[in-house]
């Protein structure tokens, strides 16, 4: 089954090296990206005419805290990943199931991030690809939990901090094991959100904390009850974490203070933009467009970098090359205007503004999922779909 995308102004392409190419046509075969050569279309194809709309990389969300099926138990939402499709987000990132209900000890955390990761591995809702499965440290944690999930196949270890295990000598042990072995290591930044007991023993976790348990993310910096700005210094110099990471359920001033730090020594690569949905913020369907929009408007990002760093960057944080657009990479890609009624001529303009961009069109391995955002505004162009006989 083959799509064609023609008619294309502008491709944000996912990749810092580079953000944006000069190609109007992107050729789709059985869900890859084959080609940008108008004439490899054939007879049979899907065309999408785009009317000069921009088409950018299926966007990432790197802290999403999921727990089985498309339902937020924190929120008591239902629907919320499909939503985040139509604000543009084609995979999201588990940072623990933190939000199911009965995990006490490590064989339960294990048990349960073990369901989410087999669920989410065949249940994609609305077509988004979810990694679930990012395991919890808690107080009995064993090296033979994290070499079991490996096993299992799980590559995420969720947010250090959030489990019961609160020592961070402790979990520094387990982040570095499970780091040899090639997962991604988050951790919790700021003060805790943990209810029952037990946060009460650590109720804060500051740059120092991070430096000793050395996680790939340090996760959410611009937490609501903020780290110092001299921890986020620290946590955004060269001896920090491979990645820092901000939130739209976050603060706003140490959002830009991260984004500045990091840009002002070409750090860039470093940062992550997630949105901790689901919190007592809410679920956030158009977060991850929401932040692009800050750190474009407030910190001078360029909206062409501010999309890659959020969607082939996030990927890749995790070690998935998924999110670019390129020859050989799934078709995840997203086209977006300029909201019908803005002052803005193109989906980078509204960025750049600040403004959210109208999502036309999501697809996810060359299917299309969505036509018309039902969360952005509408696209001020209307793209043509003739779909093959
Ligand atoms: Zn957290």
């Amino acid at each position: 089954m083959q799509l064609v995308l023609h008619n294309i102004d502008k491709v944000l392409s996912g990749s810092l090296a580079e953000p944006v190419l000069d190609v109007d046509t992107i050729v789709v075969d059985d869900g890859q990206i084959t080609s940008f050569d108008a004439g490899s279309g054939s007879g049979s194809a899907t065309v999408i005419d785009c009317k000069g709309m921009t088409v950018a990389a299926g966007l990432v969300d790197t802290h999403v805290h999921p727990t089985l099926g498309d339902y937020a138990h924190k929120q008591q939402s239902v629907g919320y990943l499909e939503r985040m499709m139509h604000g543009g987000v084609t995979r999201v990132m588990s940072a623990g199931e933190v939000h199911a209900p009965g995990r006490f000890d490590a064989d339960s955390a294990l048990a349960i991030a073990a369901g989410a990761f087999y669920s989410f591995n065949v249940f994609q809702p609305a077509g988004m690809k979810v990694h679930g499965g990012a395991m919890l440290f808690e107080t009995d944690t064993e090296f033979a939990h994290i070499d079991r999930a490996y096993e299992i196949g799980m590559r995420i270890i969720g947010e250090v901090g959030i489990g019961s295990l609160k020592d961070p000598v402790r979990s520094g042990e387990l982040a570095r094991h499970a780091r040899d072995l090639g997962m991604t290591v988050h951790m919790h930044c700021g003060c805790t959100s943990d209810r029952g007991p037990g946060g009460d023993a650590h109720p804060h976790f500051s740059a120092d904390d991070v430096f000793v348990v050395q996680p790939t993310i340090a996760s959410h910096a611009n937490t609501f009850a903020s780290l110092s700005d001299d921890d986020i210094d620290r946590l955004c110099g060269p001896e920090g974490p491979p990645f820092v990471e901000i939130v739209q359920a976050g603060g706003t001033r140490s959002m830009l203070r991260v984004v500045e730090r990091l840009k002002e020594t070409d750090s860039l690569h470093r940062l992550l933009i997630g949105t901790d949905t689901p919190t007592g913020y809410g679920v956030t369907s158009l977060g991850i467009l929401k932040t692009i929009g800050d750190i474009c408007s407030l910190a001078g990002v360029e909206p062409e970098i501010g999309w890659a760093i959020a969607s082939g960057q996030g990927a890749a944080a995790f070690g998935c090359d998924g999110n670019v657009i390129k020859v050989g990479a799934a078709a995840d890609l997203v086209v977006l205007d300029a909201s019908l009624g803005s002052v803005e001529d193109t989906a980078t303009d509204a960025i750049a503004a600040g403004e959210f961009p109208g999502v036309a069109v999501v697809i996810t391995d060359g299917a299309v999922r969505v036509t018309g955002s039902l969360c952005t505004l509408r696209a001020r162009r209307v793209a043509d779909i003739d779909v093959a006989a």
